[in-house]
């Protein structure tokens, strides 16, 4: 792979849920970018270390761009190469289960139409590239060290991320996730707040002093839905330099209970149902550490802090209005 300034880089996902067949896609790929005067680069890779080296290989390039073909996962794994703040816009090429981040920005969902859309916004005939917030989780490595994973659309603690580890941690539910798509996250959840106690942690706002709470579930949202269908963080954008959590107290089943409000976009706050905004959050566990999720991914189990980073990732917005990007 030989990337050129100015490239379209394509990061194929080959185990992404409906992917059209590699031959088609890079074909259809090759002829966007050749019919919007760029170069286009395609790179098949098999697991998400391999698209992170792409897009360090791009950044390194110069490239114009790298689009993730594939589902939020593969998006996630091309941020984690990356560096902040550089040149190289992301693109999406929705062929995933969910593909979240092309719901909310409004992408059109068919493949060529997406391609075609943001290579328009990068060259500014349609849309815009933006500069947008990213969040970053903190963890402790095996050897005490800290590490740090990006993420563009949300990470979670508790209920929500049981159920991600669930799907991941049994080749059954996989095969449902196949199936039924995102349905098989809600069968999941079920399954995991049966019998389940909520997970005390104490929790620290933007260097404030800590409070302890019985958490059902926590999620740090930079964007606003959780999948397509639940929308936890109704009034969250990604140019705001912050970022939304949503925190449920009580047991998980609480969560889930919850769940048909997100659906229709409307939350009631109150008591043990709590939103607000935040530049720095710090959780620490008072007994079982929580599970936690990142951008639809198992995270690290000592996950310990958020930051947001204001501004630090170029994405292309075919329809800049979309909510989530403060339109
Ligand atoms: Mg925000």
């Amino acid at each position: 792979m030989q990337i050129q300034s100015g490239d379209i880089v394509f990061v194929l996902n080959p185990n992404s849920g409906n992917a059209l067949h590699p031959r088609q896609l890079t074909a259809m790929c090759r002829a966007a970018s050749e019919q919007a005067g760029h170069q286009a680069c395609v790179v098949a890779t098999r697991n998400p270390g391999e698209a992170a080296d792409a897009a360090r290989a791009a950044h390194d390039a110069g490239a114009a761009a790298i689009f993730g073909c594939g589902g939020d996962g593969t998006l996630s794994a091309i941020l984690q190469g990356l560096p902040s703040g550089s040149p190289t816009a992301l693109g999406a090429v929705p062929l995933g289960t969910a593909n979240v981040w092309a719901y909310e920005t409004h992408l059109p969902q068919t493949p060529l139409a997406a391609v075609t859309a943001q290579l328009a916004a990068l060259d500014g005939l349609r849309g815009e590239s933006m500069w947008i917030d990213t969040g970053r989780v903190w963890s402790t490595s095996e050897d005490g060290s800290a590490a740090s994973q990006r993420f563009l659309l949300m990470a979670s603690w508790g209920l929500d991320a049981a159920a991600v580890n669930g799907i991941v941690g049994s080749a059954r539910r996989t095969r449902l996730k196949r199936m039924l798509g995102e349905p098989a996250y809600f069968l999941s959840a079920v399954r995991e707040a049966i019998g389940r106690q909520a997970w005390p942690v104490a929790v620290s706002i933007d260097g404030a002093a800590p409070f302890v709470v019985d958490a059902a579930m926590l999620t740090v949202g930079n964007t606003r839905m959780l999948g397509t269908w639940l929308e936890v963080n109704a009034r969250a954008t990604v140019v705001d330099g912050e970022l939304d959590m949503l925190l449920v107290e009580g047991a998980p089943w609480r969560a889930l209970a919850l769940s048909p409000f997100a659906r229709y976009g409307w939350l009631p706050h109150g008591p043990g149902v709590t939103s607000l905004r935040f530049q720095h959050l710090e959780l620490a566990p008072m007994r079982e550490a929580p599970p936690i999720q990142i951008d639809g991914d198992p995270g690290p189990a000592t996950a310990y802090a958020i930051d947001v980073e204001p501004g630090a990732l170029r994405v292309l917005c075919p329809n800049p209005t979309a909510a989530v990007l403060g339109g």
